[in-house]
């Protein structure tokens, strides 16, 4: 077999078998499969090994960088109109516009002055995007997110005051805890304020995300393998 052949076989491979877990956790906690989506986290890796995923036929990927995003995915989107794109890390105001042009999702709210700008911007371009709030459910400094005491004050303004399509919450544990209890309190936080939609879990954690709610699980490693190491 060809090297590329290869490729596309592992990565195939490699969804199908963390789709298999996934669904399998999600019946043994009585869900509905079709309610849980996964979002192929994409970061660190090449067109290369993209493209055998989308050909195979799935579409809903996620990127935490704008400048890698667009140079990967401007051209990926002109072929495959289907993608849906979620921003999963940080955004700076400055990139604000690059953002809404690029991404179906942004799910990295968290401070009053971007949300501004994703509110500007989406009608000064009139493209649709749905949006989550990242809740810093650790209360971890280095960490973005709203704090959990600010969360329904901050959910409030973004979308009474400020128009923003806020569907749900996003959050990333801290390591080496117990994910448990984070993802019952950003559920907890969602319940309160009517939203719908939960953004947690990832290769390492999904089980328990799944068991406490989870719509979405953002995986990477599980299908792409490990990322190099930032130098
Ligand atoms: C990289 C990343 C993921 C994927 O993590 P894996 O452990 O590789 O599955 C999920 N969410 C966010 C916000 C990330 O930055």
């Amino acid at each position: 077999m060809s090297e590329v052949v290869l490729v596309m076989k592992n990565i195939i491979e490699a969804f199908q078998n963390i789709q298999r877990n996934i669904t399998n956790e999600i019946l043994a906690v009585s869900r509905d499969p079709s309610d849980i989506k996964i979002v192929a986290v994409s970061k660190k890796f090449g067109p290369e090994k993209v493209i055998p995923l989308l050909e195979w036929g799935h579409s809903h990927f996620g990127e935490n960088q704008i400048q890698e995003a667009e140079s990967k995915w401007e051209p990926l989107k002109k072929k495959y109109p289907a993608v849906q794109l979620d921003l999963i890390g940080p955004l700076q105001s400055n990139k604000v516009k690059r953002a809404v042009a690029l991404f179906d999702v942004i799910e990295t709210i968290d401070r009053i002055k971007i949300a501004e700008r994703i509110s500007s911007e989406i009608i000064s371009q009139g493209k649709n995007v749905n949006c989550y709030i990242q809740i810093n459910t650790g209360d971890e400094e280095q960490k973005s997110g709203v704090m959990p005491e600010d969360a329904d004050a901050f959910i409030d303004k973004c979308k009474q005051d400020l128009g923003l399509p806020i569907i749900g919450l996003m959050c990333i544990p801290p390591i080496k805890q117990d994910p448990t209890c984070h993802f019952n309190l950003l559920s907890s936080i969602a319940k309160k304020n009517s939203l719908k939609y939960l953004s947690m879990g990832m290769s390492q954690d999904f089980k328990f995300a799944i068991r406490a709610g989870a719509t979405s699980v953002r995986i990477g490693t599980a299908i792409f393998g490990e990322r190099e190491k930032p130098v």
